[in-house]
This record gives structure tokens, sequence and C-alpha cells, in this order.
């Protein structure tokens, strides 16, 4: 059974002159623990795609499996409790929640999915990520690059089945996010979890097995 298992995907969203396809009749196969890179143009629907594997939206047409389950079957509250427990997302801007401490918010995951006796762990991470001093910070008395951190840390936590990473370096630099990547890839590696990752960087694609690229509405695997 393929972890995700993308067929005949449309996305497009309301604009000034009707709507802007952003992209249509996308297929794409994910085998678990393999690690998947996609560039593309900033405006190429790269964090949109992200949205709907998560199943933060709907797509218009076509359907999204994840370990066999149709996400896109689901009602919100079953996608929600779904994704809770089996995908991990960080997100471009890190929706960190402004009322949690930087801790508090990495410990989320494990404390909705009733797993706070893995806390510990979860401490050490954040610490491993250079943290550690930060953890009463509420998340605007952080810079941009703790807040990706904080952000990177509450998804990797609970362990996904699936690691949903938008840009998940980009705030950092270039020492910190060698450091923080090599970390997650770590865990991705050991824990035998699935990342799709979209990134900038090309030189960083030399750590997935797949790359692919989103450009004009096509997804394209790119061969190295
Ligand atoms: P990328 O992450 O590759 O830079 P996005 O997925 O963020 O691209 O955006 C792709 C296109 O879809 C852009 O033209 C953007 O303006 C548009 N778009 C994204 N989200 C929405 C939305 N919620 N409503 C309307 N247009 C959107
Ligand atoms: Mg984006």
């Amino acid at each position: 059974m393929s972890l995700l298992e993308v067929e005949g995907l449309s996305k497009s969203y309301p604009s000034a002159d009707g709507s802007q396809s952003i992209f249509s009749n996308l297929d794409l196969t994910l085998s678990r623990g393999e690690v998947l890179m996609l560039l593309g143009p900033s405006g190429s629907g790269k964090s949109s795609l992200l949205s709907l594997l998560a199943g933060l939206e709907a797509p218009d047409e076509g359907s999204i499996s994840i370990l066999g389950t149709q996400i896109t079957a689901l009602d919100e509250p079953a996608r929600t409790a779904f994704r809770r427990q089996h995908i991990g997302v960080i997100y471009q801007f890190f929706n960190l929640i402004p009322t949690l401490t930087a801790l508090e918010n990495v410990l989320l995951p494990l404390s909705l999915n009733g797993r706070l006796s893995e806390s510990d762990r979860a401490e050490q991470q954040f610490v491993l990520l250079g943290m550690g001093d930060k953890r009463d910070c509420f998340p605007e008395q952080l810079s941009g690059g703790e807040q990706q951190r904080v952000a990177i840390c509450r998804a990797l936590v609970h362990r996904p089945d699936l690691l949903l990473a938008d840009e998940p370096t980009g705030s950092l630099d270039n020492d910190t996010a060698d450091k923080v990547l090599e970390l997650m890839l770590q865990q991705v590696r050991q824990q035998q979890q699935t990342l799709v990752m979209v990134t900038h960087s090309e030189h960083l694609t030399a750590h997935a097995d797949r790359v692919f690229k989103l450009h004009r509405g096509v997804l394209e695997q790119v061969d190295r």
C-alpha cells in the first residue's frame, strides 16, 4: 500500500477575472519512507498543494489517500482528527499559537494525542534545535528563525507518518539551516517517515529520493 496516493487533483482560486487554475489533473504516489523535495517558482502553487495534502483545503476535483484513507472523502472534523494523528505540518508562516509559550506550542501535538508521556524526548529535541533557553518565551518574543524552529519541532515531536514542510529552513541562516535539516532528515530516515518538503535551495535536493518541480500547473519529476 502506498503511503500517499494523489489522483486527478485540480485546484483553482477565485480571481479578479473569474478563476485562476493553480493545477489540474495532478497525480502523485509516494511510498513509506520516501523523501520528496518540491521546487517551483513563487506563486506556482507549492503551498496550495501542501494545504491539500494536509487536508486543510479541499480540491475542486480528484482524490488524496493517505495510509489507505481517502481524506478527500472525510468531513472536516474527521480530516482534522486524521491530520492530528498522522500528519505533521511545518507551515511557511509558522502558524504558532500566540497564547502558548514556545515549549507549550511544541508539546501541543503530544497533548492532543494523549501522549504527554513523551514530553521528555520532545524537550530534548527542542534543546537540540538550540531553543533550550527560549522555552518560556511567547512567539512574539522570538525572532523569525526561532519561531521557525518551534514550528519544526512541533511538527516532529509526535513522529507523524507524513511530514509536510513548506520552506522549513527559509528563515534560518545557512549554518542553522544545515543543522536543523540534518536533525529533521535523521528522524525521518530513522522512523521511516515520508517527507514532502518545499525548498528553493537546489543543493538541498541532494538529500531527496525524488525531486519534483511545479511550474505552470504541471508537476514534473526532475531527473538527476
Ligand atoms: P507558492 O507556495 O508556490 O509560492 P501558493 O500556493 O502560495 O504558491 O499560491 C499559488 C497561487 O494561488 C498564487 O497566485 C496565489 O495568489 C493563489 N492563492 C493561494 N491561496 C489563495 C487563496 N486562499 N485565495 C486566492 N488565491 C490564492
Ligand atoms: Mg509558498
